[in-house]
């Protein structure tokens, strides 16, 4: 079974995987025969390029020899059951899984980083892998056209190259950048994740440069729309990108083929020259779009380790500090209420002492992650240091904020801390709180966590486990 981030079917057993890959690329087969003119070459050809990508993603198929056989089982059925010869449909076939071959054997050891492009360079593994499969493919592809419909071997092999890797250069990024499982389960929520806060101007941009390109007519059409996939790729990110330069490639060839514009590819030389072309010109926005989502990862990262405590995932103190300072002051000129809590964990170098460091660390942990599990967008939660977090939380009057303190007070105590060799550990919180309704120009942030921090100091002198403070008038 696959253990890759990528695998698409870790819980299905093999045979039913193996079927499921079977029936994919029968369907993938019949729609290139449908788009073959008149028995010869198809104009569009996904299924090496799909049987590629899925062995990339689910290298345990690969590594067995009866997944290739399944899938040459597929090639055969489809070609077969539209009434092709079957001496020339084992040729064509047995090529194409020699190609997928030579392909998957050069990319197998890019590993991950080409799957969902996690590294820039997986831009170019890829197209020389695309590269390597339609090689593969085109050397003993040509023999067999040359022997079934007595084909020029030169023609036949640049015929086959080219179209080859048009189709590997268009199919394969998609396959490779496909979220995990979508292909399988076609899910539509995960494949529009990433376009929910997008905008479509950069699409009605693709769309205005399409119809310039066919007013302005003439081979240039070809990459007049590089501008506006260039600003889609950084609009939509990696997986869209795939999708719409698939498109747009059909779209253009499906224009040239038509006749919609006056370039007519009536030569070999001419139609490899604008396949090739075609295809190539799409990896420019996969490539920015690799380059924006890879430098997009980087800055969260970055974000998230100057702004956060990186063993609780709350706000540092500075960056706690500096947001709370600004959103006091803006809560000041909207007359708007604010709430501080103070809370200290009761008690914590008990822990420590008895249940040792990395357990005190997991109870600091899993009390940030139950703070922020109650936050709203607006609060800020940050840890002050050790094990002292605090929360701001606008808008919210003192009544609300003890029921809130309250609340975190009696989750925490009631919370079953497993303890490493059995058994649990329970832990209280002590909470200050300060409110004020709204905040005055004297109430900056200092003055109301030093309030709070009085309060605080009160729930300890009182026994601990308990909420103390409220407006200025009653802390
Ligand atoms: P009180 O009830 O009065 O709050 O007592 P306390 O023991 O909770 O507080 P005290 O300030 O005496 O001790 C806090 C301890 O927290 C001491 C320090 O070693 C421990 N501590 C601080 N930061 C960390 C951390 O990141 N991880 C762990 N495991 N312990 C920490
Ligand atoms: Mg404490
Ligand atoms: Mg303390």
């Amino acid at each position: 079974m696959s253990t890759t981030p990528f695998a698409d079917q870790d819980a299905a057993p093999l045979w039913r995987q193996r079927l499921l890959l079977a029936a994919s690329l029968f369907c993938a087969c019949l729609v290139g025969i449908a788009s073959r003119p008149a028995g010869y070459s198809a104009a569009i050809w996904p299924t090496n390029a799909l049987l590629l990508g899925l062995l990339l993603r689910n290298p345990a198929w690969a590594r067995s020899p009866a997944t290739w056989l399944y899938a040459l089982a597929a090639y055969l059925a489809a070609d077969l059951v539209t009434n092709s010869h079957w001496l020339t449909t084992l040729g064509m076939n047995a090529s194409n899984i020699v190609g997928v071959f030579a392909g998957w054997y050069y990319l197998r050891r890019q590993g991950p980083a080409i799957l969902g492009f996690t590294r820039q360079r997986a831009v170019l593994f890829v197209l020389a892998g695309c590269g390597v499969a339609a090689m593969g493919s085109a050397l003993p592809g040509a023999f067999v056209m040359q022997w079934a419909f007595a084909a020029q071997p030169w023609s036949a092999w640049v015929m086959w190259l080219s179209s080859e890797l048009y189709d590997m250069v268009l199919f394969l990024p998609l396959v490779l950048a496909a979220p995990r499982g979508w292909i399988w389960q076609w899910n539509m929520a995960e494949l529009l994740r990433p376009l929910r806060h997008a905008s479509f101007t950069p699409l009605l941009a693709l769309l205005a440069s399409e119809v310039l390109a066919y007013v302005i007519d003439g081979p240039g059409m070809l990459g007049i729309s590089v501008p506006a996939m260039v600003w889609c790729a950084m609009a939509y990110g990696v997986f869209p990108i795939t999708i719409l330069n698939l498109l747009m490639c059909s779209w253009k060839t499906a224009v040239v083929a038509m006749g919609g514009i006056s370039f007519i590819p009536d030569q070999l030389s001419v139609v490899t020259s604008f396949r090739l072309g075609i295809a190539l010109l799409s990896l420019a926005p996969l490539a920015v779009a690799v380059a924006h989502q890879l430098r997009s990862e980087a800055l969260a990262r970055l974000e998230q380790a100057v702004n956060h405590d990186d063993l609780t995932g709350a706000l540092s103190r500075r960056t706690l500090i500096e947001r709370g300072q600004r959103l006091v002051q803006r809560l000041h000129l909207q007359g708007a209420p604010v709430a501080v809590l103070l809370m200290d964990l009761d008690h914590f170098k008990n822990i420590n002492d008895s249940h040792g460091h990395a357990q005190g660390d997991a109870v600091l942990r899993e009390f940030a992650a139950l703070v922020q599990r109650s936050l709203r967008p607006q609060d800020l939660f940050g840890r002050i240091g050790g094990e002292e977090f605090a929360l701001i939380l606008p808008g919210t009057a003192a009544s609300h904020a003890w029921l809130i303190g309250e609340r975190l007070r009696t989750q925490l105590r009631d919370y079953p801390f497993a303890l490493p060799h059995g058994g649990t550990l329970q832990v209280t919180l002590s909470v200050g709180l300060h409110a004020t309704q709204p905040p005055g120009p004297q109430d900056g942030l200092e003055r109301l966590l030093a309030c709070a921090d009085a309060a605080l100091y009160e729930a300890k002198a009182h026994g601990r486990d308990q909420v103390r403070g409220g407006l200025p008038d009653q802390g």
